[in-house]
């Protein structure tokens, strides 16, 4: 059983640093207790997704789960909790949509992001195993908004003055520190 963490705010260094890789080879009971943190933590704060450095912890590693009834996103899909170590992804299409986003880096504030709509997500278990999944929708903002969070970005950072920004602005602006 893990414990309930404090999340880390935005502003915090901690949330503004590139995170390290996982050595997968050794999943060892270090990384599997703070899974349980990030699980536990997650549940706490009913949240759909949680990185470990919002937990302090600069590892390349995130959390994600939801139930299609309980999320306002209506491209949602249930999403059993699941660890992912290591994740990475990539577009399988140009296709993006911009929505509304919040984090519980971020109290009380939601912003519209653009992300992609269709991505191949590839990341390693708790047993050290490779997953390679395509995921769409609701499931691909909310990983491209974790994976985010192991660069040290916050979604603020992609929310323009006009309410969102495009992803070739955050490219010209080369947007990263708040
Ligand atoms: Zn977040």
């Amino acid at each position: 059983m893990g414990k309930v963490l404090e999340i880390r705010k935005v502003g915090e260094p901690v949330l503004q640093k590139i995170c390290d890789e996982v050595d997968v080879k050794n999943i060892n009971e270090d990384i599997l207790d703070i899974i349980d943190d990030l699980k536990t933590t997650l549940k706490f704060g009913n949240g759909c997704g949680i990185a470990a450095p919002q937990i302090g912890i600069n590892k390349r590693i995130i959390v994600v789960g939801a139930k299609k009834e309980e999320v306002s996103y209506n491209d949602a899909e249930d999403i059993p909790i699941t660890a992912m170590i290591n994740p990475t992804w990539k577009e399988l299409s140009k296709e993006t949509d911009v929505q509304y986003e919040g984090c519980m880096s971020v109290p009380s504030i939601r912003g519209k992001v653009e992300r992609y709509k269709n991505i191949e997500l590839t990341y390693y278990n708790e047993n050290g195993e490779r997953i390679v999944k395509k995921v769409n929708n609701f499931f691909a903002r909310l990983v491209q908004h974790e994976c985010d969070h192991l660069d040290g970005i916050v979604f603020l950072q992609k929310v323009g003055n006009n309410g969102f920004a495009t992803l070739d602005n955050i490219k010209k602006y080369n947007l990263r520190n708040l």
